[in-house]
């Protein structure tokens, strides 16, 4: 403890005070407890997602740049309202949450970076949405036992971040291709109750198919996991990086919260 506080002295004030600040970043595995999500042969949704979660929160934590909290760190069951609150309440710089995907047609495969919407989604992530929100699709936005004013803010700062969102999605999907050049990647919108919910810039990704038995294979293999969690982990990396080339900080994404959306994707 005594070496840690002799570091920090060394620093000048404003740079301990800039510099010291980690990026939080909350990762949200998807499922849990008595909800497995997708499963097949090579394991479940609710497993997997856990495990790549808790490599990309390790990796995270040990670069000291960032501040990586999970929504759940075992296999329990945790409302999506709670994850997004969760988020929220921890001030979350960036939010993302990490599923994987089924199809009843197992060619279906690739990646697919959501971002949130509450545009007219095309059917096929509509149906996704239906099925990773369960229960839950009636509580996206989850501003309720709030004030108004909270309430309205928030949502200003949701829509904001709707651009953010779309920068973040395309920085990891950059840094998966790198990694794994051979997949299918696409980033969509689409309506999750999780990332709604949510006030930071956010992103969902569907890692690979289950229901795709050559991926299903690739998912049981910590190998994979660890694959998937770099993936993850450089997109975030490169993500901020760019921030700070930009001199844009985590106060300037705040400060972006109410820039009028001219490029919203369709
Ligand atoms: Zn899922």
């Amino acid at each position: 403890m005594l070496s840690i506080f002799a570091v920090v002295s060394l620093l000048p004030i404003s740079q301990a005070s800039s510099d010291l600040r980690r990026f939080k970043v909350v990762i949200d595995p998807g499922h849990g407890g008595h909800d497995k999500g997708a499963t097949s042969d090579g394991g479940t949704e609710s497993d997997v997602v856990l495990r790549i979660s808790q490599i990309l929160a390790n990796r995270l934590n040990e670069k000291g740049r960032f501040e990586a909290i999970l929504t759940r760190t075992t296999d329990k069951a945790v409302d999506l309202r709670e994850r997004s609150a969760m988020a929220n309440k921890k001030r979350a710089d960036l939010f993302v949450s990490i599923h994987a995907n089924s199809h009843v047609s197992p060619s279906a495969r690739g990646t697919e970076f959501y971002i949130p919407s509450q545009l007219s989604p095309n059917e096929e992530s509509m149906f996704l949405a239906e099925r990773e929100n369960g229960l839950a699709m009636e509580v996206a936005g989850g501003s309720e036992n709030q004030g108004d004013l909270d309430a309205i803010v928030e949502d200003l700062q949701r829509t904001a971040n709707a651009r953010v969102s779309l920068d973040f999605a395309q920085a990891l999907e950059r840094s998966w291709r790198r990694k794994f050049p051979a997949r299918k990647t696409k980033v969509q919108q689409g309506p999750f109750s999780v990332l709604l919910g949510t006030v930071a810039p956010s992103v969902l990704i569907e890692v690979a198919y289950l229901s795709n038995p050559s991926e299903a294979q690739e998912l049981s293999q910590s190998s994979t996991h660890n694959s998937m969690a770099d993936a993850i982990g450089d997109g975030i990396e490169g993500f901020v990086e760019n921030l700070d080339k930009k001199g844009r900080s985590r106060h300037s994404l705040e400060n972006a919260k109410f820039e009028p959306l001219a490029n919203e994707p369709h």
